[in-house]
């Protein structure tokens, strides 16, 4: 069976399961996060189904965005507008950039994914089109702990995010659960 099919078979078995439930318990969960947090973290496999639980976080009560390595990379880069979205449109007032200890991202670099992309067939034209940003993009990314002060100091001194939002910086042990405080926001000035 394919991947495709495994997510088709699992999610009929989910929607009946949900069907019986509902019959049990009325839950109404609204697209506006009721404990007014967004969180920007790590795409991690590890961090999936174990970050939110780690942090009591609920379904309902936060946005979460997700990119490789908690990543910032423009002031108006698609992170900045899923926080536009959720500060001005849904009612966070409260962010917190969580990255994690071992962040496959600090191995990357522009060369070898270039290399994999070239090995891969892909045409030095279209390679030629980010060339340079996967440069800047990959060559800030040291180390996970510098990356969440970075980002934290990125979106803090972005104009487009109001003064009054907290940002913090966080780190995360996707193998404990235990999160590490790296930047406290309340009391930040720009
Ligand atoms: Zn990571």
């Amino acid at each position: 069976m394919n991947t495709l099919s495994q997510v088709l078979e699992a999610n009929k078995c989910f929607v009946f399961q949900s069907k019986i439930d509902s019959y049990t318990s009325i839950s109404k969960v609204s697209k506006v996060p009721s404990r007014s947090i967004a969180i920007l973290t790590c795409m991690d496999t590890r961090l999936v189904d174990f970050l939110e639980p780690a942090l009591g976080i609920k379904r309902g009560e936060a946005k979460v965005i997700k990119n490789a390595g908690n990543s910032v990379t423009g002031p108006f880069s698609a992170t900045i507008r899923n926080l536009l979205i959720s500060i001005f449109e849904l009612g966070v007032n409260e962010v917190l950039v969580i990255g994690h200890l071992d962040c496959g991202m600090a191995h990357v670099t522009s060369s070898e994914l270039i290399a994999k992309m070239r090995d891969r067939g892909i045409s030095q034209d279209a390679i030629s089109m980010v060339d340079d940003e996967l440069k800047v993009w990959l060559g800030l990314f040291h180390h996970p702990v510098e990356n969440v002060r970075h980002v934290v100091s990125k979106i803090r001194s972005n104009p487009l995010i109001p003064c009054d939002v907290p940002i913090h910086g966080l780190m995360f042990d996707p193998h404990s659960g235990e999160i590490e405080v790296i930047v406290n926001g309340y009391g930040q000035s720009l």
